[in-house]
C-alpha cells in the first residue's frame, strides 16, 4: 500500500508518498481501506518528533480517520467486510481503573492511533473493532474524518470539564483551529453566549456563521482580556476553552469571573505560560486539564453529529501524495476547520 512516511524527524520535507508492506491485522481487529484521514497537529509534533514518544521509523501519522472495513479479524463482533465507518482514535488497555471506569483518555497506557501505532495517512490501517463505528449512510468519508478528533476532544471540555449551559459566557481562544471552531458550535448548542479570539477577521467572520456572538482580533487588539470584560458587563467569562497555549495564557486566565472554568487540551504555542498566582486564588478560578474523549462522549458527540446538529467543519480536501504541503498549511495557520488527506 501507499503511505506518507517519514525516516527521519523534521519539517514538511522529510515526508515521502511511498510503498509500504500492507499491515497483519489481530483477530480483534478489522483492516479499515482509509477513504479520508484528517490533519491535526499531534501529526506535526509527531512528524518533528516527540522525545518521549519513541517512534519507530518509518513512521506515518493519522488519527481521524473514516474508510471501509476490507477484513475482519477471528475474534472481532459487530462488525462486517463493506461497512462504512469512523474510527475513534483511543487506544486503550480495557484493564486499568480509569477503563474500569469508562475513563478511556485517562487509562495507564492511554494512547492514540496514529500517534503511539502507525495511523491512517495511508491506503489501509488496522484498528481494534470496537473502536470503529458505522456510520449512516448520508454523512461522507470526508465529513466523518474532519469531525471526529476534534469534536471528541471539545465535548469533553465544553460538556463534561467545562459545565457549559445556557445563559453562560464561553470564550473560545484562537477560533481558526480545529477544536477551538467546533467548540463554538458545541457551546452554541449548549445555550451559550460565544466570546472568539483570532488573529484574523476572516476567521472571525467564519466564526460568526457558527454561532459566535463576539469576535475579537487579538493582533489589533493586544489588550483584548480588556474587551472581554467590557463584553461581559465587567463580568468575565463563565468558561474559557483554551487550546493556543503560552501566548495566550496569562489573559485567558484573567479573562474569567470569579470561580470561573479554563479548560486547556493543548498548547500550540509553547508548553510554559505565564500563570498569576493571586488572580487563581484570589479570583478562586478553576484551571482545568482535558485530552480527547471517553467512550460514551465520543458516542454523543457522534450521534449529534449524524442527526446533523454538529457540522463538520472542512478547509480543504488533498491528495495523500500533496500531505507535504497540506501539513505546511496547517503548521502556517491558515486553516479554518479541518484539512483532509484522500489516499
Ligand atoms: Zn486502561
Amino acid at each position: 500500500m501507499k503511505a506518507l512516511t517519514f525516516h527521519e524527524f523534521g519539517g514538511p520535507d522529510k515526508l515521502r508518498h511511498e510503498e509500504v508492506p500492507d499491515p497483519k491485522i489481530t483477530p480483534d481487529q478489522v483492516l479499515v481501506r482509509v477513504k479520508a484521514c484528517a490533519l491535526n497537529h499531534l501529526d506535526l509534533f509527531v512528524r518533528e518528533g516527540i522525545p518521549a514518544l519513541k517512534t519507530p521509523l518509518p513512521f506515518w501519522t493519522g488519527c481521524d480517520i473514516a474508510g471501509d472495513v476490507v477484513e475482519v479479524g477471528a475474534s472481532a463482533q459487530g462488525v462486517k467486510v463493506g461497512d462504512r465507518v469512523a474510527v475513534n482514535p483511543n487506544l486503550t488497555c480495557g484493564r486499568c481503573e480509569f477503563c474500569a471506569q469508562g475513563e478511556d483518555s485517562l487509562c495507564v497506557k492511554y494512547g492514540i492511533l496514529g500517534e503511539h501505532t502507525r495511523g491512517g495517512l495511508a491506503e489501509l490501517v488496522p484498528v481494534r473493532a470496537d473502536n470503529v463505528l458505522a456510520l449512516p449512510a448520508h454523512v461522507s468519508y470526508t465529513d466523518a474524518a474532519s469531525f471526529v478528533l476534534t469534536n471528541m476532544t471539545a465535548w469533553r471540555m465544553v460538556v463534561t470539564q467545562g459545565r457549559v449551559g445556557p445563559g453562560q459566557d464561553v470564550l473560545v481562544i484562537g477560533v481558526g483551529g480545529g477544536v477551538s471552531s467546533t467548540a463554538v458550535q458545541i457551546a452554541k448548542l449548549c445555550g451559550a453566549r460565544v466570546i472568539a479570539t483570532s488573529s484574523s477577521d476572516a476567521k472571525l467572520e467564519r466564526a460568526k456563521e457558527l454561532g459566535a456572538d463576539v469576535g475579537i482580533n487579538y493582533t489589533t487588539h493586544p489588550d483584548w482580556a480588556k474587551l472581554v470584560f467590557e463584553a461581559t458587563g465587567k463580568r468575565g467569562v463563565d468558561v474559557v476553552i483554551e487550546n493556543v497555549g503560552a501566548a495566550t495564557w496569562k489573559d485567558s486566565i484573567r479573562s474569567l469571573k470569579g470561580g470561573g472554568r479554563l479548560v486547556t487540551c493543548g498548547a500550540t504555542s509553547g508548553p510554559v505560560g505565564e500563570t498569576l498566582i493571586p488572580l487563581v486564588f484570589w479570583k478562586q478560578v478553576h484551571i482545568i486539564g482535558s485530552t480527547m474523549a471517553n467512550r460514551k462522549e465520543f458516542s454523543d458527540v457522534m450521534r449529534l453529529f449524524f442527526a446533523g446538529r454538529l457540522k463538520a467543519i472542512v478547509d480543504e480536501v488533498l491528495p495523500l501524495k500533496d500531505g507535504a504541503a497540506a501539513q505546511q498549511r496547517l503548521a502556517e495557520g491558515k486553516q479554518f476547520g479541518k484539512i483532509v488527506l484522500t489516499p
